[in-house]
């Protein structure tokens, strides 16, 4: 059989329209993604923003009130005892409900709900993680049962991670090791990622998607190579009087840095030339214009009011 063009393979992550309620308060508010198999996609959002509610309907760990989902093929609501084991999930929550359990006993439990499980390869992780197999659940630290869930999520070598906050509560040398191991796994095995994060930077090496959501909605959902092409740092001036840069809102403004006397620093979404041509007509004058990074481009979308 021959391998599929990587356009016509089917996504890995498909979801349409999904809704998830709390009462009535709105977690997810009409999600639309398609995420290509192989893809690591960067979830980013603000506290509440949905992040954690759209990974636990992905592994059905949650049921949604409207929407398809499909993950892998599957539908988890169906299906999710699948979804759950071809999936490597790294959850929020560092809590285990057998507390007792020493570290060799926690990932020979995991183990027994993952047909795939590579024994020499959860001890390799095991190893490079430092984890102390003998000490129990209740007695680790949040950071060392970070690293056990890691090693569990990842030994199996599932064909797709689901990693929720994953280098949260370690210190800065663990949290190199981590993002290093991950972006070794990601190469070895093709998975596809989806990496939940406050760290904007974190992960920017590892990823080739941005998904930023606000409020439980899809504020960008792109490939980071096309957000760098359409995305540019502008230096504006304003004339010495009259309409300067506070008083106009272009359509794609995409955050206001920041102010100096008649100048202001702005992110935007356009080609150069169609920038410097709506420039001249608004009557501003472009100073200089900068390739942004994609932390910049998350954080734009973040912070920015045009974009809210
Ligand atoms: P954070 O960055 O703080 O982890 P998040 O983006 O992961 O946030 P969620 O935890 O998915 O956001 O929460 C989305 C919304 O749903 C929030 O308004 C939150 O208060 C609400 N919410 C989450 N879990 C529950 C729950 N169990 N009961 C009621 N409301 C909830």
């Amino acid at each position: 059989m021959t391998a599929q063009p990587a356009d016509h393979r089917p996504p890995a992550l498909q979801v349409r329209g999904l809704q998830k309620r709390y009462g009535r308060d709105t977690a997810l508010d009409g999600i639309d993604l398609s995420v290509p198999e192989g893809s690591v996609v960067l979830l980013v959002g603000p506290n509440g923003a949905g992040k954690t509610t759209l990974l636990k309907v992905l592994m059905d760990l949650l049921p949604a009130d409207e929407g398809d989902v499909q993950v892998l093929g599957r539908i988890p609501a169906r299906e999710g005892a699948h979804v759950r084991a071809a999936t490597g999930f790294l959850p929020e929550s560092v809590e285990f409900p057998f507390a007792r359990m020493r570290v060799r006993e926690v990932l020979a439990f995991h183990a027994r709900f993952r047909p795939r499980w590579d024994e020499a390869y959860a001890g390799r992780l095991a190893d490079e993680l430092e984890l102390r197999m003998d000490v129990r659940w209740k007695k680790l630290s949040k950071g060392q049962r970070r690293r056990v869930q890691l090693t569990a999520a990842l030994a199996h070598r599932p064909s797709l991670l689901l990693l929720d906050e994953p280098t949260d509560g370690l210190d800065p040398l663990v949290r190199e090791t981590v993002l290093g191991l991950l972006a070794r796994h990601l190469a070895e095995t093709g998975a596809t990622a989806l990496y939940s994060t406050h760290v904007l930077h974190e992960a920017q090496s590892l990823a080739d998607r941005l998904l930023v959501l606000k409020r439980g909605r899809v504020g960008v959902d792109a490939p980071v190579e096309e957000l760098r092409r359409s995305h540019l740092r502008v230096r504006v001036r304003g004339p010495e009087s009259g309409t300067g840069p506070d008083d106009v809102a272009p359509g794609f403004l995409v955050r206001r840095e920041a102010t100096l006397g008649r100048d202001q620093s702005w992110i935007v979404r356009t080609p150069e030339d169609e920038l410097k041509s709506w420039a001249r007509s608004a009557g501003l004058e472009v100073l200089e214009t900068e390739r942004i990074s994609m932390a910049d481009i998350a954080l734009a979308y973040l912070t920015g009011k045009e974009t809210s």
